[in-house]
């Protein structure tokens, strides 16, 4: 999201003009991720292809939680020291006047200047499939390679058309940051402790947006559910204000901690009738009590699945997306069930499964029982055929069929 500030930072504040093709920039500004291993990798392999397709007089800044976690890609050229200062100091939230936002969206293999080679591509291949991207199919039938890698993304768009923000969609990050001390969690070494956007700094982006036409708002950070922790407030308060508003317009609440949706449940309830809240992303990580300990959530499956019911029951029509992680050190087959068994609640409409990677300077990464490759890859498949295939298109079938009624 934070790609929405850098958008509009360069759009308006420093007299950059935007070029699509990296190719032919001056100055590539490329906002990495290192949530897990795979994004890491991920990114520094768009940063090698970058690196090689770009002009040669021209720069590349590495910004995002990968430069912080791998102080290699920093960039450490003079000419744009200002510059890479003010990158930093708009992912550090400090900048109010610089956070509004509404962007264009981009991903990864929506490339249409084919910079970003097949190889780069591939990783699509490999994130369903969590295996190597160099595949023996890479190699032995690229063709056809190319091809599955085609429908794939096509159908990847066709399912995420609800989830995904857009240039319709006005993107207000409200806070960086959080409460939380997840075992795992790489983010919160790069983030550090919540900060968050006074709240008539927020509603004042709000009514821009209300002003510019928009009809479609996400709230972004990188734990809205600690929002407001830091200045004496609570999500709550920001929500009631913003759906008091009398417009015609949706709310999407991106990573809602279950810390924070278990004990609001019912006063969301409340808002949640209005209709104005339209999606919640809302990360569970495990279905597993135990597991859930080990990664220091602080909270109980059970009181996570009375919330959600609650919800569910509040306003049918939202849509609820959530996150499980497969393969945490010391998850068991019955640990990995209890994860499963979420899909057949038939709370979520969206599941986004990954799997455990360790990531540097984690207590997760020091943790004994180490789940072997293969079984994490056996889990994750199969949570993924249900997350990937079975849900969404059992949901499309859902809606076609009311659609012919
Ligand atoms: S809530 Fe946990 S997973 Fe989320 S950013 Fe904070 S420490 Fe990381």
């Amino acid at each position: 999201m934070d790609c929405a500030q850098l958008d509009r930072f360069f759009q308006e504040s420093s007299g950059f003009r935007l070029c699509k093709d990296p190719k032919k920039a001056d100055l590539i500004v490329f906002k990495g991720c290192s949530v897990n291993q795979e994004k890491e990798d991920l990114s520094c392999q768009i940063v090698k292809v970058l690196e090689s397709s770009k002009r040669p007089d021209a720069e590349i800044l590495v910004t995002g939680c990968v430069a912080k976690i791998r102080p290699d890609l920093a960039y450490d050229g003079r000419e744009f020291t200002d510059l890479v200062d003010q990158i930093n100091r708009l992912s550090r939230l400090e900048d109010e006047q610089n956070l509004e936002a509404n962007f264009p969206y981009p991903e990864f293999w929506q490339d249409p200047d084919g910079v970003l080679d097949h190889r780069t591509h591939s990783q699509l291949i490999s994130k369903y499939c969590h295996r190597n991207p160099e595949a023996p199919l890479l190699r032995t039938f690229p063709k056809l390679h190319g091809i599955l890698i085609k429908l794939l993304a096509k159908y990847r768009r066709l399912i995420d058309k609800e989830l995904l923000v857009s240039r319709r969609t006005f993107c207000i990050k409200v806070c960086s940051g959080c409460m939380g001390n997840c075992s795992y969690c790489a983010i919160k070494l790069a983030r550090g402790r919540i900060k968050s956007k006074p709240l008539d700094a927020v509603e004042r982006e709000f009514k821009q947006g209300l002003d510019q036409g928009y009809k479609d708002f996400a709230l972004v950070g990188t734990d809205l559910g600690d929002y407001g922790k830091d200045l004496g407030l609570d999500l709550m308060d920001l929500l009631e204000k913003l759906v008091a508003y009398e417009a015609h317009f949706t709310l999407r609440l991106r990573n809602v901690n279950p810390r924070w949706l278990i004990p609001s449940a019912s006063l969301l309830c409340e808002l949640l009738k209005t209709g104005k809240i339209g999606y919640i992303l809302s990360p569970v990580e495990s279905g597993s009590n135990k597991v859930l300990d080990r990664m220091k959530r602080d909270y109980r499956i059970e009181d996570y699945i009375d919330a959600v019911r609650k919800i569910r029951r509040a306003y049918p029509a939202l849509i609820l997306k959530t996150q499980i992680m497969v393969g945490f050190p010391g998850e068991t087959d019955e640990d990995f069930r209890e994860s499963r068994d979420l899909f057949k609640l038939g709370l979520f409409n969206y599941v986004d499964v990954y799997a455990f990677t360790k990531r540097p300077r984690t207590k997760a990464s020091r943790l004994d029982g180490d789940v072997p490759d293969k079984i994490v890859t056996k889990r994750y498949r199969k949570l993924l055929f249900r997350s990937f295939f079975r849900l969404p298109l059992n949901r499309r079938l859902a809606f076609c069929r009311l659609k012919r009624r």
